[in-house]
């Protein structure tokens, strides 16, 4: 089997951040508000150390829907390819309190994709240290490594790669799991 890398942030869940930071500010940005791939941008710069307090008492994965097809594309996914989760957990803005920021991805992933088996989720910050096959990931930075097929994953932060950005990184685009779909099964 080959073996298939997939990111968890803005591929198979979304809009965790966004609905945590507008009800911190009391605010009602959209993903494609931010500038950066870093949502928590939108912050002031005077409300930083009120905001990680905040941040500390809340699961962002209580405010995440699901992508759309995810699950059931990672159920098919599963039975053709040696699948696993490759997740960022370090949070920038106060990286002390990342412990519980992983306790709330594993949470979220044994919950939800009750089909993988827990030792195949891998939480991690540099992803270009695993071997894959294939790697799915919406971050053009960590989609980065060995593999023959990287696909990323439409998000509000990518949207402006070109076409030729794409081809000189080798990536293909994919706009929803309906396509990943199509290219992998
Ligand atoms: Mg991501």
């Amino acid at each position: 089997m080959e073996k298939l890398i997939v990111d968890m942030d803005d591929v198979i869940t979304e809009n965790g951040f966004i609905r945590i930071i507008n009800e911190f500010l009391n605010s009602n940005y959209k993903p494609e508000d931010a500038e950066s791939y870093y949502i928590n941008d939108l912050i002031p710069k005077e409300k930083l150390e009120e905001w990680v307090k905040f941040y500390k008492e809340k699961n962002v994965y209580d405010y995440v829907n699901l992508v759309e097809g995810a699950i059931e594309a990672l159920e098919k996914l599963n039975e053709k390819y040696d699948l696993y989760i490759a997740t960022a957990y370090v949070f920038r803005d106060a990286p002390e309190v990342s412990g519980k920021t992983l306790n709330d991805k594993y949470n979220y992933l044994i919950k939800n994709l009750p089909f993988i088996d827990p030792h195949k989720f891998i939480f991690i910050s540099n992803k270009e240290l695993l071997e894959a096959d294939i790697r799915i990931d919406d971050s053009p930075k960590k989609l980065v490594g060995k593999a023959r097929l990287k696909l990323l994953f439409t998000a509000y932060h990518n949207k402006d790669m070109t076409d030729e950005e794409l081809k000189e990184n080798n990536f293909i685009r994919v706009n929803s799991w309906k396509e990943v779909e199509k290219i992998l099964l």
